[in-house]
């Protein structure tokens, strides 16, 4: 048996965090930059940064397209703040295509300038154990999710800023800044699950 891989986008952002975080739980987790390197993955991970940035590296580097059709292939694909922006299906503030993948609605840089950044501890459904500590950085807020599309978490206020559509997840804080392996450890299970599938002989 061979074991999953999981990508990382590494075109910007804070991807080596994210290699990090799946390292230690002992998966193997490679950087993507080129379309080539999308073959052989399990699951993607889109870092946060600057989502005008990425959805701009992805169109130099042809990856959108590729990534968009895996994605729609049941490629498991998570997409922290930044990478929450370019999952989804619809952003404000944006000047370019994204990869329009998930069935929500984000809104850009939501939580305004005083409160850039800040963090809180949540409940995530399907996150046993103690509340997750969510870093926020000038953060997105999902504004709208579809019929299919799981919430996954909201804050006192009832922001969402957490959730799932089948394989998709959307998470507006950075899980990969925290030490809390949890997150990833989800997203390892559900790349262990393609990875099964894409193994077994088609009949
Ligand atoms: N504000 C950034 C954007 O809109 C996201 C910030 C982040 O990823 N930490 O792309």
């Amino acid at each position: 048996m061979t074991a999953p891989t999981v990508g990382v986008l590494a075109l910007q952002g804070d991807f080596a965090e994210h290699i990090e975080m799946l390292r230690r739980l002992g998966v193997d987790a490679v950087e993507v930059r080129l379309p080539a390197q999308l073959v052989h993955i399990d699951a993607l991970i889109i870092p946060g940064g600057e989502s005008t940035t990425i959805t701009r590296l992805l169109d130099i580097y042809d990856l959108r397209e590729p990534i968009r059709r895996l994605g729609l292939a049941g490629l498991p694909i998570w997409g922290t703040c930044a990478g929450a922006i370019v999952l989804a299906k619809q952003a404000t503030e944006l000047d370019r295509p994204n990869l329009a993948l998930m069935d929500i609605d984000v809104r850009r840089n939501a939580f305004g300038r005083q409160v850039d950044s800040f963090e809180e501890d949540i409940h995530i459904e399907g996150i046993d154990g103690t509340p997750f500590h969510a870093v926020f950085i000038r953060a997105p807020v999902i504004e709208r999710c579809g019929a299919a599309v799981e919430v996954l978490a909201t804050l006192e206020d009832g922001a969402i800023v957490a959730a799932r559509e089948g394989r998709l997840l959307a998470t507006s804080f950075h899980p990969e800044l925290t030490g809390d392996t949890r997150f990833h450890a989800l997203l390892a299970k559900l790349a262990a699950a393609y990875h099964e599938e894409r193994l077994r002989p088609v009949k």
